[in-house]
């Protein structure tokens, strides 16, 4: 693989605080970057720029880490726009029509959860995510969960089994049984697909009993534990998700200050998800709190057909500094540091030299016009494991 020097860079974020001007984003002004076989293998000033085979010129504009979508949904058939529609007429989120995606996600063939999970991760790519995780949950039957799993590993490495994402109608009279099935045949059938497990523990999904007993389940299958948690209310899900030590709590909207204390020295992540409260119109998760407590945050879209069909991480970056009162530049790490660390990944979501080089050049000459600017389109160029992705003319 030939080598490609980026000269012209106006300002280079690097997720790394030990680069640059040494604050949380590591930015480097008039900036160069090498890409080497698949990795970041220099950055520095320009002026020290070495020799490479191709040469780009970011002609003032701005480089950044590609986005880490940590959590999505990615793989389901049809859309529920009149349920959403319904909602912004005044009736509240309830989740219950996740069965409505469920009973067009089994209908579906192969062939179109695959065009249409294409179709969103090429928005996905678009709009400058670099690496995306992909969940189940809209089979809810062994043949159909593992046939979302099959698509969805075609696109990433990072797939999630949530077969406990709701108890199914078929199951309503005996919650027992399906849980039995998800830690028993299911489990066996989507394991070999999946890195890691995850359960939707709220009110009105999974208990904190069941929880349990899935994650012990999913764990004793060699998968990792992350959660849906404190999004309808104030459930067991951070407790149970440090209890775990699993990589990840997401939603987090309903949390006391235990909660917060426990994800904190149990080194859990939260995930916010601030495109479920834009489009469900519930109130945001309390971004600085979680912060200022010392958790890890990251950001991520959910994108599901029901409370938040958003492919667009800068969209997600916007609504957290609007809604969520982070800086443009904590917004950013959380976009893409923060998700890296929901995935238990140091390779991404950072451009310190031996990271993979997955990065975004922006038209802009610098970060805060992601949030200073939704809705336009700034991702100019994808680079993907050093290799271009996405060019626009
Ligand atoms: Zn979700």
């Amino acid at each position: 693989m030939s080598s490609t020097l980026i000269t012209g860079i106006g300002e280079l974020v690097t997720c790394d605080a030990s680069l640059g001007d040494e604050s949380l984003l590591g930015v480097l002004h008039d900036a160069a970057l090498v890409i080497d076989d698949g990795r970041v293998a220099w950055v520095g000033p320009a002026a020290q720029a070495p020799a490479a085979d191709e040469h780009v010129d970011a002609a003032g504009r701005a480089v950044i880490p590609g986005f880490v979508d940590s959590h999505t949904h990615l793989v389901f058939a049809g859309d529920r726009a009149a349920e959403f529609a319904a909602r912004m007429g005044g009736e509240p989120y309830t989740g219950g029509g996740i069965m409505t995606t469920v009973a067009a996600t089994r209908a579906a063939s192969d062939e179109q959860l695959r065009a249409g999970c294409a179709a969103r991760f090429a928005e996905a790519t678009a709009s400058g995510t670099t690496t995306i995780e992909i969940k189940s949950g809209y089979g809810l039957d062994v043949a159909t969960e593992r046939r979302i799993l099959e698509v969805a590993r075609e696109f990433t490495p990072e797939t999630t089994f949530l077969g406990a994402h709701v108890v199914p109608a078929e199951f309503a009279d005996d919650r027992a049984a399906y849980v039995d099935l998800v830690c028993g045949e299911m489990l066996a059938a989507c394991a070999p697909l999946s890195r890691w497990i995850d359960v939707f523990c709220d009110t009105g999904a999974f208990s904190a009993e069941e929880t349990r007993t899935v994650l012990s389940a999913g764990v004793g299958a060699g998968l990792l534990p992350r959660l849906h948690g404190n999004q309808l209310g104030h459930g067991p899900g951070a407790q149970i998700a440090a209890e775990f030590e699993a990589a990840s709590v997401d939603h987090c909207t309903h949390l006391t200050d235990d909660d917060i204390t426990a994800l904190a020295d149990a080194g859990v992540v939260a995930t916010l998800l601030p495109g479920a409260e834009f489009s469900t119109g519930s109130e945001y998760p309390d971004a600085r709190r979680l912060l200022d407590a010392g958790v890890t945050v990251a950001l991520a879209t959910d994108c599901n057909p029901g409370s938040a069909y958003i492919t667009s991480m800068p969209l997600i970056i916007a609504l957290a500094v609007r809604e969520m009162h982070l800086t443009p530049a904590q917004a950013l790490y959380a976009a893409t540091c923060g998700g890296a660390k929901a995935l238990r990944r140091d390779d991404i979501g950072h451009l310190a030299p031996g990271a993979r080089a997955d990065l975004v050049l922006l038209d802009a000459p610098s970060h805060e016009h992601l949030a200073y600017r939704p809705g336009s389109p700034l991702v100019r160029q994808v680079w993907l494991g050093g290799l271009p992705a996405l060019q626009q003319q």
